[in-house]
C-alpha cells in the first residue's frame, strides 16, 4: 500500500509538516479501452470501482467524474446512516450496508469518522404511531436492533427536546442504536484512494455527454476528453443519471429536484443523537465540530439548481424551533443543496436495462448516503456477473413495469 495511515506515518509526517504524503490518488489521462466505466465519481460510484477491482479480480477500470471526487451529494448530504426500512428487500439492502460501515474504516484503513450515536424517528400522531410500530416490528423480523421509546425514554436521549408544548407533540419514537453518522467526504476519498491502489484510473474534470450504442449494445462513453471504449458502463450520477439514461434512448421513472441542508454556528454539545421527524419534516443531528447538522425537504417541483426554495428553509427551522426552542437564537452559518433522483417508490434502482452492457445505480432520492458500501458492493456484482446480486434483484427497474414496488414513502424520512 502507498498510503498507509499508521501511528507511526502521522508522527513521522507531522515532523516534516505534513509535506511529504504522497497524493491520495493519480491523475491520469483516460485510456482509450477500458473492461468497465463507471460514470459518477461519488461514494458509489468510487466503491462500486473499488469492490469490482478488490472482489472480482477486474482491474482495467474507470471512474469518469465530470467535477471533483464528492462534489455530487456525497459531499452534500447530512451523513444520517441507518437500516430500519419497513420491507424485507430494504432491509437486507440497508443492513447489507450497515454492516459494511461497521468495518469500513478498518477496510480503506482511512478514519472515515462512523459514529453509532443511534437515529431517533418521531411520531407526532396516531397514524405516525402505528405506522412506526409496524415498522419497528418489521425490523425485528429482519434482525435489525428497532425498538419502539416513550416521550420519557426520548426525553433521557434528548433532554432539550420539547416534548409537549407544541402543536405535534412528540407521542413516541423508533430507536436503532447502531445507526448514527460518519464523515462523508471521507467515505469518497478512502474509496478513492484504495480503488486507486488496485489500478482503478480516476479521472476527474471529464463530463460524460452521451452513452454510445449500437444494435442494443454499448460501445462507449462520448466524453469532454473523447470517445471512450468500453462493453460495460454503470452510470452513478445521481440527479443526473435520467439525462445520462436519455442519450441511449431510456427513460427512467426519475425526478430530480433539489433538497438541501443547512448548519447552525458551533456550539458545545447538545445532543449526541440524531433525531429525525417525517411529520414536521426537520432532522438534526451535531458535527463533531458543533455544528447542528439540518435537514430539509425537496423543492416542490423538479430542477437542476443545486440550492432549494427559501420558503423549505423557513419551514424547516420553524419545525426545528419548536422541536428544540433553546436553539431559537442561534445563527446559521451556511446553507446548501443537491439534486436527488427519486423514483415513484421512494426506493433505488439497481439494474441492467434494455441495453446490453448498460447498468443504473440511481434512484437514491434523499437517502442514498447510508447506502453506500451495500450498493457499491451488490452494484459491482450486478456489472462483474451481469446478474443481479440477490440483495438487489428486487430494486429492478423492471418493477416499474411489473408493479412489484418497494414503497418506501414511510421510512424515507423526508417525504418527497
Ligand atoms: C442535502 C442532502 C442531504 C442528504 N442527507 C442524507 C442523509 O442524511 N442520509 C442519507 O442516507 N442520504 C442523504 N442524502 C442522499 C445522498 O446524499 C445520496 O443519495 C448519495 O450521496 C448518492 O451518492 P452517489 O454516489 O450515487 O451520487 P453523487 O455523490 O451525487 O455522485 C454522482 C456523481 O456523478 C457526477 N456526474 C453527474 N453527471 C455526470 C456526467 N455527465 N459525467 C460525469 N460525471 C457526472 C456528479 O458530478 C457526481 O459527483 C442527502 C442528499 C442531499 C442533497
Amino acid at each position: 500500500m502507498k498510503k498507509k495511515y499508521s501511528i507511526y506515518s502521522l508522527v513521522k509526517n507531522s515532523l516534516s509538516d505534513n509535506q511529504n504524503w504522497k497524493k491520495m490518488w493519480r491523475n491520469p489521462e483516460p485510456r482509450k479501452f477500458y473492461d468497465v466505466i463507471i460514470v459518477g465519481g461519488g461514494g458509489h460510484g468510487l466503491g462500486t470501482a473499488y469492490y469490482l477491482a478488490k472482489e472480482h479480480g477486474l482491474k482495467n477500470i474507470a471512474v469518469i467524474e465530470k467535477g471533483w471526487l464528492g462534489g455530487g451529494n456525497t459531499g452534500r448530504n447530512t451523513t444520517i446512516i441507518r437500516s430500519n426500512y419497513l420491507w424485507d428487500e430494504s432491509a437486507h439492502l440497508y443492513e447489507h450496508s450497515l454492516k459494511l460501515w461497521e468495518n469500513l474504516s478498518a477496510e480503506l484503513n482511512y478514519n472515515i469518522m462512523f459514529s453509532q450515536r443511534g437515529v431517533l424517528n418521531l411520531a407526532h400522531n396516531e397514524h405516525d404511531v402505528k405506522e412506526i410500530r409496524r415498522r419497528v416490528s418489521a425490523n425485528k423480523l429482519n434482525g435489525i436492533d428497532s425498538e419502539w421509546v416513550d416521550p420519557n425514554q426520548i426525553k433521557k436521549l434528548v433532554p432539550i427536546m420539547n416534548t409537549e408544548n407544541c402543536r405535534y407533540p412528540v407521542l413516541g419514537a423508533s430507536y436503532q442504536p447502531r445507526a448514527g453518522v460518519a464523515r462523508h467526504d471521507a467515505v469518497a476519498w478512502g474509496y478513492a484512494m484504495r480503488a486507486d491502489e488496485l489500478g482503478v484510473d480516476i479521472i476527474q474534470n471529464c463530463e460524460v455527454k452521451k452513452i454510445r450504442t449500437a444494435k442494443g449494445k454499448v460501445q462507449g462513453v462520448e466524453t469532454s476528453k473523447g470517445f471512450i471504449r468500453s462493453n460495460r458502463v454503470g452510470v452513478v450520477a445521481s440527479g443526473h443519471t435520467s439525462v445520462l439514461a436519455a442519450t441511449a434512448g431510456i427513460k427512467l421513472p426519475l425526478q430530480s429536484k433539489a433538497l438541501q441542508a443547512l448548519v447552525s454556528e458551533p456550539i458545545k454539545p447538545v445532543i449526541n443523537t440524531v433525531v429525525m421527524s417525517n411529520a414536521v419534516h426537520a432532522y438534526v443531528s451535531q458535527s463533531d465540530k458543533g455544528e447542528l447538522v439540518i435537514g430539509a425537504g425537496t423543492d416542490g417541483y423538479n430542477s437542476y439548481t443545486q440550492r432549494g426554495g427559501y420558503n423549505i428553509i423557513e419551514d424547516t427551522i420553524r419545525a426545528i424551533v419548536e422541536l428544540y426552542p433553546i436553539f431559537g437564537k442561534m445563527k446559521m452559518l451556511r446553507q446548501w443543496g443537491g439534486i436527488v433522483d427519486i423514483t415513484p417508490d421512494a426506493s433505488p434502482i439497481l439494474s441492467k436495462c434494455e441495453v446490453e452492457g448498460l447498468y443504473f445505480n440511481c434512484g437514491w432520492g434523499t437517502g442514498g448516503f447510508k447506502a453506500t458500501p451495500g450498493s457499491a458492493n451488490v452494484f459491482a456484482h450486478t456489472i462483474a456477473k451481469n446478474k443481479a446480486h440477490k440483495i438487489n434483484a428486487p430494486f429492478s427497474v423492471d418493477r416499474f413495469v411489473s408493479g412489484r414496488l418497494v414503497d418506501e414513502h414511510g421510512a424515507a424520512a423526508v417525504a418527497h
